[in-house]
C-alpha cells in the first residue's frame, strides 16, 4: 500500500531531525520510503509564538496495516524525543499520517485522511510537489488543493546548511 507521512520539527538541529526520522522509516521492515519531497521552512500556524518549522513529507510503500504503521510512527517520535532530550536538550518531531491508499479511516486514535491536511500548506506544498496527481479529497487533487498557498510568503522551500 502506498502512504504519505508529513514530518515537521521547530526545536534543535531540525534538518537532523526530519533526516533520522526519514532514515528510520526506511530501516523499518515493512517501509519502504519510496519519494520525498523537499524541506520547507514554515511559519506556525495557530500558536504563533513558536519557532518556525521544517516540514517534509515522504511517500511509502508499506504492508502493515495502519494501526500498526501508527504504532511505528509513534515509536521514531518517542525514539527520536527521548534521545535527543538526553543528548542535546528538548527537540521535537511530529510524524503525522495523511493518506493511506484510498482508505478512509475513523478510529479514535486515528483519522485517516488527516483532517486538516487540506487546510495546512505546509503539508499541501510539499505533497503537491511529489504527488501532484494524488487524489486528496472527492475531485481534487494534491497540486489542487495547493493552489490555494501558492505565493505564501510563510513557506519556502529550505536548504540543509552545510
Ligand atoms: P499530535 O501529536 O498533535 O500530532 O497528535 C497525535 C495524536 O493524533 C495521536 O494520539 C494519534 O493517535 C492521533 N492521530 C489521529 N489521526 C492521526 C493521523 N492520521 N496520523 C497521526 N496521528 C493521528
Amino acid at each position: 500500500m502506498k502512504a504519505y507521512i508529513s514530518l515537521g520539527a521547530n526545536i534543535g538541529d531540525r534538518f537532523s531531525q526530519l533526516e533520522d526520522a526519514v532514515h528510520m522509516l526506511h530501516r523499518l521492515e515493512h517501509i519502504k520510503v519510496t519519494n520525498q519531497s523537499s524541506y520547507y521552512e514554515t511559519k506556525p500556524v495557530g500558536v504563533t509564538d513558536q519557532p518556525d518549522f521544517l516540514n517534509a513529507v515522504v511517500e511509502i510503500e508499506t504492508d502493515l496495516a495502519p494501526l500498526a504503521l501508527l504504532e511505528k510512527t509513534q515509536s521514531i517520535e518517542q525514539e527520536l524525543g527521548r534521545v535527543r532530550k538526553k543528548k542535546w536538550g528538548p527537540r521535537t518531531i511530529d510524524l503525522d499520517i495523511l493518506l493511506y491508499g484510498d482508505e478512509n479511516i475513523e478510529l479514535e486514535s486515528l483519522i485517516i485522511p488527516h483532517p486538516r491536511m487540506r487546510e495546512r500548506g505546509f503539508v499541501m506544498l510539499p505533497l503537491a510537489e511529489i504527488a501532484p496527481e494524488l487524489q486528496v479529497a472527492d475531485g481534487e487533487t494534491a497540486a489542487e488543493a495547493a493552489r490555494a498557498f501558492t505565493g505564501d510568503s510563510g513557506i519556502v522551500k529550505a536548504e540543509k546548511p552545510r
